[in-house]
């Protein structure tokens, strides 16, 4: 163990090794029962005296902090109850950097309503907030024994790093699959990324300075909303119905706000599950290019698709160099692999690549080569249609529950994919004055205010997912909340 010692300080050297350990301690570095180095052997390690070891031991002791063992050492007790976990260094307030520079950093600090769902202590808890799908189904024995096959197949270069623009294999595995749906790409211009929200910090990154304007549709996914503060950036949100943006109204924006960067959700958007029709895509294809800015589209769920047609992603309708378009394999397969992507044509694409070298080297390369070999042979295509068919059935069982358990002035559009439904809350009731309620009898959803760029816009609404439950929790959720909306009604 190597303890930081200042021979020249007034503090004496037992004092700094009991100091050291007692911080480690109290802060939970040395959890109980961790057996701390026998007297002798710090005391060598350290260039003490065994003596000065055995005092700072000693000092713990009589705190309650460690114990000795007869013959087996000294361990570290249990916290006593009461005790803080962390001790803070000296009386000192924290520096003044830690505060936010910018005033108005406001948006992450509301506690996640999965983390008031379990603050509530309810037995029998139903989440309907989340952003994913259901990780009770996720092919976990598959994919263990993939990436089995990849450590004997690949060994050691599994574990190198690897090119900073991805796997090459992999990023043919993806071009096919964006083939399959109507995206022909070139593998050469797919940059493999840490999840699609690496895929939107890069392009905040490359794209945007601090005071730039985003203009984003109003609601929007929230984390995007809250990295474009996190970078500085303004956002203004663009009207949206149920064909998505309403892209009518954006020349009247651009020109108002000279907008660096368009973000949209093209499919089965965060929060609404709208898709952008055919006639708006065109549109805004038009638009970006007659105004020179860059698209980005995100297209987090396009292939969760359980009925309709699809319309053609911007990407395919871009003619060259406006669309920088991001993807991912979260919310398809598993969002702990943390693999995603962008693809972009021309010079931007390098220096995307560039700023992905530069902010993590490179994806894991393991994770990558796994992803590759279960794409290959056919596991996520049928994962996928398997995900589909039960996400619809999931979708048809919240949609009726809604009929059945919330109250008629609830007004909502069922979608045709993707993993949300966005509700209209009943006159007068909002969503953020619910959730605490709603909690308390044990279902969680996330509230409207949070997609939007001023929250007050989305008081009136909340979005659940039915793809994370089954149909007879979606069932029990939805009555339990239709209850907490009656209360609140009366
Ligand atoms: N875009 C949207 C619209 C999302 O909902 C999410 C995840 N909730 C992401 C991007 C980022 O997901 P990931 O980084 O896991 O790919």
């Amino acid at each position: 163990m190597r303890i930081p010692l200042d021979r020249q300080s007034t503090t004496p050297l037992y004092r700094q090794v009991e100091d050291y350990l007692r911080r480690g301690i109290r802060s939970g570095s040395l959890p109980s029962e961790t057996r701390l180095p026998a007297s002798r052997t710090l005391a060598r390690d350290l260039g003490l005296n065994r003596l000065t070891v055995e005092t700072a031991y000693a000092g713990l002791e009589a705190e309650g902090l460690v114990y000795s063992r007869q013959g087996s050492g000294t361990y570290v007790a249990a916290l006593p109850p009461g005790l803080p976990q962390t001790a803070p260094a000296a009386d000192l307030p924290w520096p003044r950097w830690h505060q936010p520079a910018r005033p108005g950093a406001h948006r992450s600090n509301d506690p996640a309503p999965s983390d008031l769902l379990l603050a509530a202590g309810h037995p029998d808890p139903i989440d309907l907030s989340g952003g994913a799908g259901d990780i009770r189904h996720f092919p976990a024995d598959e994919f263990r024994k993939v990436m089995q096959g990849v450590m004997r197949r690949d060994d050691l270069a599994a574990l190198d790093y690897g090119d900073r623009r991805g796997y090459t294999p992999l990023r043919s595995a993806i071009a096919q699959v964006t083939a399959s749906q109507g995206l022909a790409l070139n593998p050469e211009g797919i940059l493999v990324t840490s999840g699609s929200q690496q895929a939107l910090s890069l392009v905040c990154q490359v794209l945007l300075s601090p005071g730039d304007t985003v203009l984003v549709e109003a609601p929007t996914y929230a984390s995007a909303l809250d990295l474009f503060e996190l970078c500085g950036v303004n956002t203004v949100g663009i009207p949206t119905d149920e064909h998505g943006m309403q892209v009518e109204t954006l020349e009247a924006k651009i020109r108002l706000h000279h907008p660096r960067l368009i973000y949209t959700i093209p499919n089965f958007s965060n929060p609404t599950g709208a898709c952008l029709s055919g006639a708006r895509r065109r549109q805004l294809i038009a638009l970006a290019g007659q105004f020179d800015i860059p698209i980005l589209e995100d297209d987090f769920v396009g292939d969760l698709r359980y009925e309709g047609r699809a319309q053609p992603a911007l990407k395919a309708l871009d003619p060259g160099g406006r669309v920088i378009y991001v993807s991912t394999f979260s919310k398809m397969l598993m969002p702990g692999l943390r693999v995603g992507f962008l693809t972009a044509d021309g010079p931007v694409y390098e220096r995307l690549a560039e700023a992905k070298r530069v902010t993590d080297l490179t994806t894991s390369g393991l994770v990558q080569r796994a992803l590759e070999a279960y794409v290959t042979i056919g596991r996520y295509q049928a994962f996928l249609r398997r995900s589909c068919q039960r996400y619809r059935r999931r979708r048809d069982a919240l949609v009726s529950a809604i009929h059945q358990h919330l109250p008629s002035e609830v007004c909502f559009g069922p979608p045709q994919g993707g993993l949300f439904v966005w509700l209209r809350l009943p006159e007068g009731v909002r969503g953020d004055d619910l959730l605490p309620e709603a909690c308390q009898r044990g279902v969680a959803f996330a509230p409207g205010s949070r997609f939007f760029v001023d929250p007050a816009d989305g008081e009136s609404f909340i979005r659940l997912n039915f793809a994370c439950q089954p149909p007879e929790h979606l069932q029990e959720g939805v009555r339990r909340l239709g209850e907490v909306m009656r209360n609140s009604i009366r």
